[in-house]
Order: C-alpha cells, then sequence, then structure tokens
C-alpha cells in the first residue's frame, strides 16, 4: 500500500512524517537516525557532483560558504534569486526539491513513499505555494496539496491531545511567524483566521547576536570581527548555538577569534532579550491584528498551542503568559508538530479526492476527523470604475474573494470594457486588502484579448475560487463572445516554472546524486 506523509519544508529544519496503519502519523528519522533535517545544501568541489543535504551540508559549510545554501525557504517564489555553481543557476525551487529528494530517499529505505502533503507558512502567497508545490515535484513526489502550518499542527494538537475551544497558534520556526485562530471541538476544526510575517523567525534572532558579538569586538580591538563570507558562516553557526544556550541558561560566555586578536564576551539572556524586543513585540502587534480580525478579545482565546522551535525560548513563553493569562500549551514536540499534522491532512485529502489508496486502517483512523479551513487573502482585480464626483475613470482594486472565507469558495464579479473598439483587456490578479492598485500585490496579470468592433460597456464575468488544498482558480468571462481566459499560476511570472522547466528540472534532480 502506498505510504502516506507530510513533510514540513522549514527555513533551518525539514521533517517527514508517515501515517502507520491506524492512521496514527509517526517521525520518520532520516538516515543519520535525526528526527529532524537541517534545510542545507552543499555542492561538495572535490567529489563534482555530489550534493550533500542535511547535516553534513551544515558543517561542510564553513569550509566555502560559496558552495552552501541555507534557508531557501525564504526566497521561494523570488524570480531574482539564483545560485549559481559550476556552470548552473539553482532557482529555490530546485534547492529545495534537493532537500526533498534527500528526506524520500531517507524515508525510502523503510518504505517508499509518493503522496505527500508539503506544509507552507499560513501568510505564503501564490506564487511561494506554486513554487513550494513544484519543488516537490522535482523530488519525484505526487504532492497531493498543501497545507498551511499552523493549521497542521493544529490538527495533530487536536487529534493527540485533550485541546477544545477557541485557539491561537503561535508558530515562531526559523525564519517565518504565524498567528492562526481557530476552533477545535473534538476532533472538529475550524480555521478562523492567519497572520504573519515570512520575514521574521530564528534566523533573525542568530543575526542579533551576530551583532553583538561584532559590537564587542569593536569595543575591544575597534576592529572588525567579520571580514569575509566565512566568517561569517563560522558566526552564524555559533550565534545559534548561543541562543539555544540561552533558553537554558542565564549567560553564556565565549572567545572570538579575530583578525585582530581575540576577546572573551558574556552575553546574558538579558542583554539578548533586549535586543530581539522589537521582533517579540512585532509578533505581539500581529496578534492583535489576528485577534481584530477574529472579532475576538484576549479573553475569548482558551489555549495558546506553540509551535516552531523559537517557541522554546523563555522571553516567548513569558510574554504569552502575561497577554493571556496563563501558560502556553508546550505538549508537544515542536519541531515534529507541523509534519505530522501534515501527514494526518494527506490521509484525510486522499480520502476525499482519492480514497482507493487508503488502506481500511487509516480511513478508520481519521474517519472523525474534520477540518474546515479559510483562504488567507483577499484576491481581486485591477479596475477603472467611474468616480461619481469627478466624473472621470479612477483605477482601484476591487476584492472578488475575502479574506478568511471557508473553503471551498467562489465569487463573480461583473465589470464592463471602458471604450468602442476595445480588444484587449489586463487581466489582473491581485492579493490584498487595499483599494489602492499600489498597496496590494500583483500575483499575475495577462493580456484577454476581445472581439473587435463593440461598443463600450461589454460585461466581462470575474470568477475566483479557492479550493480546499489551499490553491486559487481563475476565469475571465466576456459575456458576448463567450470566449474565457483561465489564469493559471503555471506561466514564468513571479519566480515560477513552466511545465517544460518543471520537466527538465525533475530529470536533472532525478539524477543528481544528493547524500
Ligand atoms: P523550526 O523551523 O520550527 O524547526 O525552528 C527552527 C528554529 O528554532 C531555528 O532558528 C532554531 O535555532 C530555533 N531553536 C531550536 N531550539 C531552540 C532553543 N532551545 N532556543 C531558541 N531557539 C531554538
Amino acid at each position: 500500500m502506498n505510504t502516506i506523509a507530510g513533510i514540513d519544508l522549514g527555513t533551518t529544519f525539514s521533517a517527514l512524517a508517515r501515517l502507520n496503519g491506524i492512521g496514527r502519523p509517526e517521525i520518520v528519522p532520516n538516515c543519520e537516525g535525526e528526527r529532524i533535517t537541517p534545510s542545507a545544501v552543499y555542492f561538495e568541489e572535490e567529489e563534482a557532483g555530489t550534493i550533500r543535504v542535511g547535516l553534513e551540508a551544515v558543517n561542510c559549510r564553513q569550509l566555502n560558504p560559496e558552495r552552501a545554501v541555507r534557508w531557501i525557504k525564504r526566497y521561494m517564489g523570488d524570480q531574482n534569486w539564483k545560485k549559481s555553481i559550476d556552470g548552473h543557476e539553482w532557482t529555490p525551487q530546485e534547492i529545495s526539491g534537493l532537500i526533498l529528494k534527500k528526506l524520500k530517499q531517507d524515508c525510502s529505505i523503510e518504505s517508499p513513499i509518493h503522496d505527500v502533503i508539503i506544509s507552507v507558512p499560513a501568510h505564503f502567497d501564490e506564487a511561494r505555494r506554486k513554487a513550494t508545490m513544484d519543488a516537490g515535484t522535482l523530488a519525484g513526489l505526487n504532492v497531493v496539496g498543501i497545507v498551511n502550518e499552523p493549521v497542521a499542527a493544529a490538527l495533530y494538537y487536536a487529534t493527540t491531545q485533550n485541546v477544545n475551544g477557541r485557539v491561537l497558534v503561535y508558530d515562531l520556526g526559523g525564519g517565518t511567524f504565524d498567528v492562526t485562530i481557530l476552533d477545535i471541538d473534538g476532533q472538529e476544526i475550524n480555521i478562523v483566521c492567519s497572520q504573519g510575517d515570512h520575514a521574521l523567525g530564528g534566523v533573525d534572532f542568530d543575526k542579533k547576536i551576530v551583532e553583538l558579538f561584532q559590537e564587542a569586538y569593536r569595543k575591544e580591538h575597534n576592529a572588525e570581527l567579520i571580514q569575509n563570507e566565512q566568517d561569517r558562516a563560522k558566526y552564524e553557526d555559533e550565534a545559534e548555538d548561543v541562543k539555544k544556550t540561552l533558553s537554558r541558561r542565564n549567560s553564556v560566555r565565549k572567545i572570538l577569534y579575530g583578525a585582530a586578536g581575540s576577546v572573551k564576551v558574556e552575553i546574558t539572556r538579558e542583554q539578548y532579550v533586549q535586543a530581539i524586543e522589537p521582533l517579540i513585540a512585532r509578533t505581539e502587534i500581529l496578534i492583535e491584528v489576528a485577534l481584530e480580525e477574529a472579532k475576538s478579545t484576549v479573553s475569548d482565546i482558551q489555549k495558546v498551542l506553540l509551535v516552531g522551535g523559537s517557541t522554546r525560548m523563555p522571553v516567548v513563553q513569558q510574554r504569552l503568559k502575561e497577554k493571556f493569562g496563563f501558560e502556553p500549551e508546550i505538549a508537544v514536540n515542536v519541531d515534529e508538530c507541523v509534519s505530522l499534522g501534515a501527514a494526518i491532512h494527506a490521509g484525510l485529502t486522499l480520502l476525499r479526492d482519492n480514497p482507493k489508496k487508503v488502506s481500511k486502517g487509516i480511513a478508520t483512523g481519521l474517519k472523525e476527523v474534520r477540518l474546515r479551513d479559510v483562504c488567507n487573502h483577499s484576491y481581486g482585480t485591477i479596475c477603472a470604475p467611474i468616480d461619481e464626483e469627478t466624473g472621470r475613470h479612477v483605477i482601484r482594486n476591487s476584492i472578488i474573494l475575502q479574506k478568511n472565507t471557508p473553503l471551498p469558495c467562489e465569487a463573480t464579479q461583473t465589470f464592463y470594457t471602458m471604450s468602442e473598439g476595445q480588444t484587449e483587456l489586463q487581466a489582473a490578479i491581485t492579493q490584498g486588502e487595499d483599494e489602492d492598485p499600489d498597496f496590494v500585490n500583483k500575483i499575475a496579470t495577462e493580456i484577454f484579448t476581445l472581439p473587435p468592433d463593440r461598443p463600450a460597456n461589454q460585461p466581462i464575468h470575474v470568477r475566483y475560487s479557492y479550493d480546499v488544498n489551499q490553491r486559487m482558480h481563475c476565469q475571465f468571462l466576456d459575456e458576448g463572445s463567450g470566449r474565457t481566459l483561465e489564469v493559471e499560476f503555471c506561466v514564468g511570472e513571479n519566480g515560477q516554472m513552466t511545465p517544460a522547466e518543471i520537466k527538465q528540472a525533475a530529470e536533472a534532480i532525478g539524477s543528481a546524486n544528493v547524500e
């Protein structure tokens, strides 16, 4: 029978879980016996063609940082990001594809996997979601869907712990932050809303410690500690160790070695907490925004669930306790619950879409679980209605699908052509809440060709839908001619790959020697 798996493709670590025979998720350790694998890639120089993924890649990084990639998740969907190695320009999808290939390879030692769900931060936009799915395809996986990380974590908590009521998931990982509010009633989960920041996480805390190192060094030697990329790689790794130690102890002592000599430093937890204060405050602001969106107050929240390695920092737990008046829940392993929940989500998705692939035992194990997710952003289009006061056209973003609408959802709006003989329409798809087009994200723009010789004011119906797998579909329909334009997020825009590019890259990754 097919092994059903969930993958947490994290900024700093990734994990893979599969469903056992009775529908319970369990972590599959990598071939080094570790339950999580660093999301790091290193292209060997000596052994040409060998690509190291995981802990070995982290260890090799200091040898030659130019041949290493870490924190690739921050660049998913960015068409300008490329890593040039031995004449090949690696895209974020390909680098992530290598990480996924390693996870797949290691898991296949026990049982081959094919159908997977990959998790993404709740606030990831369409380009980033599509890039994540493409990465899975490049690794030879059948990505049956994607799930938002806090939703996956909530699924795991709800099915294994006794959690009920209105719950807030505080997910602070290696590179991203999400806050999600949801209602749990037994094994029934209803997502209410999510907020987040895709550039706020453990990596940023590490940078603050590197800054403390640099300050101390300058003070002692009036010189720079970090002179090149090798130094940076070394001190970033050491900063992460210091940060983790400060979660257990009040201070850490270290000797820093630079070109101008060494210096002994002591970094206290107090100093560190002060340095990261603006970042913690930002997470609190996002909690407030989420509470407002959920029309809730602090007192409506019955439980706070912690997800992500950075929630191990005592300052996070203490601040949440001060805010909500009770201890946040740290009952399960914060590094693992997303992949465990993603495996449950994979089981639920296959049960719905392709039940033949699910064994009886798994189907029975999951039969009580119900999940209702919501659309994470507002989606609209750019139009030019007539302003009543001036009588002139004004450019506006018109929202078609509202944020936080339960999935699946669909909405249609009608717009009109502006001029006589108009043969083209710019079909723009936007993401964001603002009426002003400058304050929303244009996620796709295509030209819709219309028939010639027609008067103005021809109706164009724009239909957007959002499916339960967190993917959006758009259609523009010209009522008069019946012509349609389907906008797929797979054209070479926003860093996304065309089907031909995916095929070519999948072959390259399939034959790559990943260890
Ligand atoms: P995740 O993406 O959930 O795997 O979280 C990884 C992040 O958690 C990395 O930035 C780690 O440095 C951070 N992390 C893990 N353990 C600790 C700890 N004990 N204290 C502070 N940060 C931690």
